[in-house]
This record gives C-alpha cells, structure tokens and sequence, in this order.
C-alpha cells in the first residue's frame, strides 16, 4: 500500500513538443491541465508560478495555457498552493479548479473539501487535483545554500534542477551542469518533511513523478473516478504517448522502493517523537 490506491499505472509524456521544452520530466503536469482547461474540465489551475526572486515560486491561478507554460519545471522550495484555493473560487469566481501539488499540499485538499473550516466555497469545486511525488523539500533559503555555495552556480543563472540517481544537479543556461552527492543536502531539508509519510501523492487524482520512467518521460498513476475519466479522454485525443509500466525500466520497483524507505524512515522519526522528552513526547499529527 506504500503507492496508495490506483486505477492504472503508465509511463507517459506529453505530445506537444513545445511543453516538453521546458518542463521537469514528460510534462504530464502542463499538458493535463492544458488539456483540462481547452475542454472546459476546470476553468483555471492552481501552479506554482514565477516569484519575485530567482527559483522561488509564488503560487498563481493560471486561466491560459500561456500561464501553464510559464509554471512548467520543479522548483526544490516551499509554494504554498493551497493558500490560493479559497481565492481561486472568489476572487478569481471559478467553478472548476485544478490545483498541483506535493503530497502534503493534495492531503490539505482532501481535508479541506472534508472539513471545510473557513472554507465553505471550495469543497465541491476541485475538480482536478494532480499530485507531484516528493521524497523532501527545501526552505529557499536552503536551497539558495545548495546552489550557490556547494554548486557554485548563481540562482539567476539556474534554469533546471534535479534530483535522481543520489545526486542533485542544476543546469545553467550556458550548457553547464553541477552537481553534489544528494547527501551533502540533507541538513538543509524542511524539518516537517521527516515526518510525511506519502512518497506518491496517494489522495490525488493524477499523481505523476520522475521515478520509474527513462528520461524526459514520467511515471503517472490515474487513482479516482474524476482522474480516470479525464486522463482516458487525454489519451484519447492525442495528448499523450504512453508505454505500459512493466515495460520501462526501472518500472514501479524503484518506485515501491523508494516509497518504502520514505515511510519506513519517516514512522520511525515520528515513533522517537512519542519519546522525545523525559517522561513527554511531541504531538504526533496522525492520532
Ligand atoms: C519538492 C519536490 C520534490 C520532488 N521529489 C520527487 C521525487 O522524489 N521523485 C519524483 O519522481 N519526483 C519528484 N518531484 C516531482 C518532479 O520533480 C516533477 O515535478 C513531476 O515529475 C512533474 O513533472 P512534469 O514534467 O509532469 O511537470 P511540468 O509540466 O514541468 O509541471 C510541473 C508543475 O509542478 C508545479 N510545481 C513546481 N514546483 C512546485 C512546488 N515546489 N510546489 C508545488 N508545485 C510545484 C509547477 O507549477 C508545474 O505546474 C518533486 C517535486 C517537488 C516540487
Ligand atoms: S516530503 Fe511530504 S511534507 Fe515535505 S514537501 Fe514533500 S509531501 Fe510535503
């Protein structure tokens, strides 16, 4: 259960070259959204867009495809989408929204829409919710270390990050690319991270990561009735090339693999929590 429940399980990318471009892996992301909002699935997405400085996000409410395509890319840092959700269905008045996220922020969703506490307009407007895999995350501050001091790079000169195969990696627009041992960033991860225990975004409709799939194609699990029917209509109009699973390599063994060492490590941090003081422990959010 370490993948949570699904439908189907496929290796996939994005048929439009131009979202291939620029986005992390098979653009999965994008080109879902994209062609959510041209057949009117959702009026709008929640993304994380450009920010005020170099890789930091800002969450937007993208209504165009244009606005799809400038959030395409990972960006390793904290963007708080669900922040935006209550104001997607005000302010901005949609009816349909479609929101990406990490694990924790497709959690926050799913209870949002359950236990809508000052949230009354939300809970029967999330009509498509695609999560992102996520083993951690990083403060900006953080990952501005990462980059700049043991990379060596300028963030204003990043134009990809990555993290696979033990090691982070930030390219630059002149065609070079750092990298350091995926150990050297482990103190600068976001303490709350230690004690997620969702690798796969298991609440999501949609949930697609890099892990399992060859380069430039993604992983993609269609887990509810909603991601089921709007992925089927994808496919079915051209918007994606897909391969089974079981014929990639390395397949959803990795995939169990390291969702199994997420989980397993993360219980064991929250069981010393239970034990943390003399005689007293820390809160433990799952009880
Ligand atoms: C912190 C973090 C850790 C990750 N760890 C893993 C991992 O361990 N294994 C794995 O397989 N994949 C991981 N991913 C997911 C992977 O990097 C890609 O985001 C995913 O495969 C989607 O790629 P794409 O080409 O389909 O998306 P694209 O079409 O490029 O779109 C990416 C979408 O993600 C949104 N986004 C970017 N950064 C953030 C953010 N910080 N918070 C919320 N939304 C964001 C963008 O707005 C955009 O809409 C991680 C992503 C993040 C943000
Ligand atoms: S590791 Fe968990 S808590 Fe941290 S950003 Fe990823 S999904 Fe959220």
């Amino acid at each position: 259960m370490v993948l949570g429940n699904y439908k189907n399980c496929v290796s996939a990318r994005a048929a439009d070259p131009a979202i291939l471009s620029a986005s992390q892996d098979g653009g999965i992301v994008t080109q879902l959204f994209a062609f959510a909002l041209e057949e009117g699935i959702i009026d709008g997405a929640i993304v994380a867009g450009q920010g005020d400085e170099p890789y930091k996000p800002e969450p937007v409410v993208a209504t165009t495809v244009a606005e799809l395509m400038e959030a395409r890319g990972t960006r390793y840092t904290i963007c708080p989408n669900v922040s935006m959700i209550k104001e997607a269905t005000r302010s901005y008045g949609l009816d349909k929204v479609g929101i990406v996220g990490t694990p924790c922020q497709i959690q926050a969703v799913r209870k949002a829409q359950l236990y809508p506490m000052g949230m009354r307009a939300v809970p029967d407007k999330i009509a498509l919710a695609i999560g992102i895999f996520c083993m951690e995350n990083f403060p900006y501050q953080g990952l501005e270390t990462m980059v700049e001091d043991l990379c060596n790079v300028k963030m204003e000169s990043a134009v990809k990050m990555d993290i696979g195969k033990g090691k982070f990696s930030v390219y630059t627009e002149r065609g070079a690319v750092s990298q350091i041992p995926l150990k050297l960033t482990h103190k600068f991860e976001q303490g709350g991270c230690h004690v997620c225990l969702d690798y796969v975004a298991n609440l999501a409709d949609v949930s697609t990561g890099s892990v399992g799939s060859p380069d430039g194609w993604s992983t993609v699990f269609t887990r509810t009735k909603a991601g089921e029917s709007i992925w089927g209509k994808a496919i079915e109009a051209g918007y994606f090339e897909t391969k089974p699973i079981e014929d990639v390599k390395p397949g959803l063994d990795l995939v169990t693999k390291l969702a199994t060492d997420k989980i397993t490590k993360n219980q064991k941090t929250l069981d010393e929590r239970a034990s943390f003081g003399v005689g007293k422990g820390l809160r433990n959010p799952y009880i």
